[in-house]
């Protein structure tokens, strides 16, 4: 029986993001999922920040924004009084935006890209059961047809969604509850004379009502927590709440209506020996933020480099341990963000203060850019993480080890590429000699010294200020150099997924030595 380096178990958006990664990164991977198609339906649809860099860095993002619906602005109301709009356009590049995209298309980009990496989603399969014998994991997968087979393979990764048997194999815990109110949710077209592209929040005591653009002209109705009293939700009951809301308007075309009731849960660990959980195997919540979907493929981003890394022997295998220190906190903090967004818009006693809180955010771009990067992923922080490391404290707002490196784009020769794409090209991590606006020898040495000793875990390149050449890469726009505040020789260590492993300035060498000495 051939052995694998990765069983994947489930091809929602999080195992098939891992698929591919690991594809990309040269591993020997299976998926196995019972569905027999990607999912038809639309579920998660907003495509937060952090996601559209990952997707840069996965070579999807054109793929992605071609089918996407650009959010312009949103319009908030107190029952039927406009408090204001959020001009999302006006924030400027620097403030990342989200787009929105059905998750059956986001799915079907995936399985694509899947495809052209050499993988593919073994589909009527799923796993019944497994057994970690420390260096390998027996699972045991099967059919409708009551046929099974044996796998070993040296990790499986649970991405079997909510009702995960990897968990269950693991004996944890799906800490929480459900919460009391009930969501309703249409997917639609509505005729009326309202410019593509914008959102509306209607805050009312009845509870929440949302309507988000979706791509192909269509919008997603959402009533939180209010409209729970009728039998079922169908579109007369939607007519009426715009009738109500925005009267004039006329809805139609229902793809996809219904009602669920939602869980706030998570497991107290991520990984357990050779077995990980990722996505909503780990964690779910609501939906209010859209953070479901964006935490599940980031999960699946933080840990597929660790487990390339780790099989072809350029990272220690302690290196693994740091997927679950690193990603729990994340998805409690995930938890708590979307609990309190859910409560205040359903909560039918605080309407006054919501209304104060509502009017505040409308006043203060600073607080909009604030809540919108909270929510967009991309301020996420492994600072706490062992496999992190500063040899000190930088001035803000030059970001710190641990921190994800802000998107930036670099010359390279005659082409452009985006730092998160350069940082994630190889199952290595990039160490960038930051030179400034004049090289500096002694920085070119310590960096060939790191090479020679750890090639076969890092890379090593030049950054200059200004255009650079086919060997050095070129900070045309100071995005890099001047942002983090580069005033002296430095080394920064990128880890594939674009967080900062390590920043020394030249005369900390020695912190680089060390971090390498642990972890390579
Ligand atoms: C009705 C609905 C609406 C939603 N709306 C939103 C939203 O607006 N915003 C948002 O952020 N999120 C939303 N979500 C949540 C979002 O869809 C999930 O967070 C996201 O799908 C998680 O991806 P995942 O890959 O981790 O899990 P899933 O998408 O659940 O994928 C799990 C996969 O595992 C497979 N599987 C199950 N058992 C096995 C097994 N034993 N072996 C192998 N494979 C198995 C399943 O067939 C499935 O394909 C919604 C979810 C639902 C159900």
């Amino acid at each position: 029986m051939e052995s694998i380096d990765v069983l994947v178990a489930g091809a929602g958006p999080t195992g098939l993001t891992m698929a591919c990664e690991l594809r990309r990164y040269g591993l020997k991977v299976r998926v196995v999922d019972p569905a027999p198609r990607t999912t038809e339906h639309s579920k998660a649809l907003v495509v937060h920040a952090r996601t559209r860099e990952v997707f840069e860095a996965m070579g999807l993002r054109a793929a992605v924004e071609a089918e996407a619906q650009a959010l312009m602005a949103v319009q908030l109301y107190f029952e039927k009084q406009l408090l204001g709009t959020l001009d999302v356009k006006r924030f400027g590049p620097d403030v990342p935006t989200p787009v929105f995209l059905d998750q059956s298309a986001t799915e079907r980009i995936l399985a694509e890209h899947l495809g052209r990496l050499g993988g593919a989603v073994e589909r009527g399969l799923r796993l019944l059961s497994f057994r970690d014998e420390g260096s390998q994991v027996v699972a045991t997968i099967g059919g409708e047809d009551g046929r099974t087979e044996t796998v070993t393979a040296r990790w499986l990764v649970g991405c079997d969604g909510a009702h995960s048997v990897v968990r269950r194999g693991l004996s944890l815990p799906f800490e929480g509850s459900a919460y009391e109110d009930m969501f309703d949710q249409a997917d639609l077209k509505i005729r009326w004379d309202r410019p593509p592209g914008v959102g509306y929040g209607f805050l009312r005591s009845a509870g929440l009502v949302v309507f988000a653009p979706l791509p192909r002209d269509r919008y997603r109705i959402i009533a939180m927590g209010g409209e729970g009293h009728a039998p079922e939700p169908t579109l007369e009951m939607f007519q009426k709440l715009a009738d109500e809301l925005v009267p004039g308007a006329v809805l139609h075309d229902p793809e996809w209506i219904l009602r669920f009731r939602l869980h706030h849960r998570m497991v107290p660990r991520m990984a357990v020996g050779s077995v990980f959980l990722a996505g909503d195997a780990a964690h779910i919540h609501s939906p209010a933020g859209g953070q479901g979907m964006n935490t599940g493929i980031q999960d699946a981003f933080n840990l597929a480099w660790k487990l390339a890394m780790v099989a072809r022997g350029a990272a220690k295998p302690e290196l693994l341990a740091t997927y679950d220190a690193e990603r729990l906190p994340v998805a409690k903090q995930t938890l708590e963000l979307t609990d309190r967004l859910f409560r205040g818009a359903t909560s039918r006693r605080t309407m006054v203060l919501r209304k104060l809180i509502v009017g505040t955010v409308l006043r203060s771009r600073a607080l909009q850019q604030r809540l919108v990067r909270r929510m967009s992923q991309t301020g996420v922080s492994y600072r706490r993480s062992t496999a992190v490391l500063d040899a000190r404290r930088w001035p803000r707002p030059s970001p710190q080890a641990g921190e994800r490196a802000p998107a930036a784009t670099l010359s390279a020769g005659d082409t452009t590429i985006s730092l998160h794409a350069l940082v994630a090209s190889e199952a290595k991590l990039t160490l960038l000699l930051m030179h400034g606006s004049s090289r500096s020898p002694a920085l070119t040495s310590a960096g060939q010294e790191l090479a020679e000793r750890w090639g076969r875990s890092l890379v090593v390149r030049d950054l200059v200020l200004g255009t650079g050449d086919a060997e050095t890469l070129g900070d045309r726009s100071g995005a890099v150099v001047r942002g983090w505040r580069v005033r002296a020789p430095e080394l920064v260590l990128l880890r594939p997924d674009g967080h900062i492993a390590v920043r020394a300035p030249l005369a900390r060498l020695e912190v680089l030595r060390a971090y390498a000495a642990r972890w390579f």
